[in-house]
């Protein structure tokens, strides 16, 4: 049956996309009541992929991604660089992956793979079970995105709705609609129809496989916590961060990269103990400029990156390096 399809190795990690509900009209509670196929189970209910490409069922973990961190982050790298190794005739993968954290896996892999097959994240809004689920769609799309030539170079992507977007600019805007993954400022890299792949753009930020960043022997990736700013926020996040081992903090601060003067104190505080500072802001889209005074007190601006991804550049960047003029670098490359 395979001939010569392109051989795609599929690495399961769970999410709504494998997730199975008490019935058709399960859309909210499957997390709580249902329970997940293996990545093997999945292409078996949805063997259309089968038309497209040979695939390769890697089983990862069948979790939601509420579970997914820095540690499953190190893992799938590890294997996802393993199994390109020991399988050169893989010519892409796909990574199924739950939609509530798929924007910070897809930009660690972007950032730390060094393969040259494309990496497609993928997910979706309904539960493989439920009534009008965009799982058998979604699956099929990124298995042709993987499949596809074009992909390479692209960096890793994440397919959800028809649309590719790029691993650095992605971020879930909405809780339940089909169009929740968007790239604020850039938009799509393209799309993917009943006729094939269609790509309208690339990236320019490095990625995979040109990055610096070799996580081949790192086993744990330092703390990292994001501190939200609010009317009235105080230094007590702060201060119980760098008490619990943080190494390094991004400010999600007032657009465009501002905070309330109790947090300008405590970091000021901690940058001059140590504590590497990346200035984001909670706007959702934007950069942060580089104002003068923020870079003359030892902060790092996050650019465009959203605060959650500021936090995964920041802990793979402080795995590298602590001197601030090699972090301002990466931030501006990355
Ligand atoms: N969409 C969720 C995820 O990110 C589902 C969570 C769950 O099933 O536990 O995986």
């Amino acid at each position: 049956m395979a001939g010569n399809k392109p051989k795609i190795a599929f690495v399961g990690t769970g999410g709504t996309i494998s997730s199975i509900g008490r019935d058709a009209l399960d859309l909210v509670d499957y997390p709580d009541s249902g329970s997940k196929l293996e990545v093997d189970q999945l292409i078996e209910k949805f063997d259309l992929v089968k038309e497209f490409v040979e695939p390769v069922p890697i089983r990862f973990k069948a979790i939601g991604s509420t579970q997914i961190g820095p540690k499953e982050w190190l893992e799938l790298n590890k294997t996802i660089t393993k199994a390109a190794a020991d399988d050169p005739s893989i010519t892409g993968f796909v990574v199924t992956h739950g939609t509530a954290s798929a924007e910070e896996t897809v930009y660690f892999l972007s950032l730390t793979l060094k393969i040259e097959q494309p990496v497609v994240v993928v997910g979706a809004q309904r539960p493989a079970s439920g009534i009008s689920t965009d799982a058998a769609i979604n699956l099929l799309n990124a298995a042709r995105t993987a499949a596809d030539p074009e992909s390479r170079g692209m960096g890793a992507l994440l397919m959800l709705n028809d649309e590719i977007q790029a691993a650095r600019d992605v971020t879930k805007t909405s809780t339940l609609r089909m169009q929740t993954f968007r790239s604020p400022d850039f938009g799509v890299l393209g799309q993917v129809d009943g006729d094939g792949v269609h790509y309208y753009r690339a990236p320019l930020r490095r990625r995979m496989p040109d990055t610096e960043f070799d996580m081949v022997d790192v086993t744990e990736l330092p703390r990292v916590d994001v501190v939200p700013c609010y009317g009235g926020s105080d230094a007590v996040a702060i201060e119980a961060y760098v008490a619990a081992g943080a190494k390094g903090l991004v400010s999600a601060g007032f657009a465009p990269g501002l905070l309330t003067p109790q947090q300008d104190e405590a970091f000021d505080k901690f940058i001059k103990q140590g504590v590497t500072v990346v200035q984001s802001n909670r706007a959702g889209s934007g950069r942060v400029p580089n104002r003068q005074k923020l870079n003359e007190r030892g902060f790092i601006s996050a650019d465009t990156l959203n605060p959650q991804k500021a936090r995964v550049l920041l802990m793979v960047a402080l795995s590298k390096t602590t001197n601030v003029n090699e972090l301002r670098r990466i931030f501006a490359e990355y």
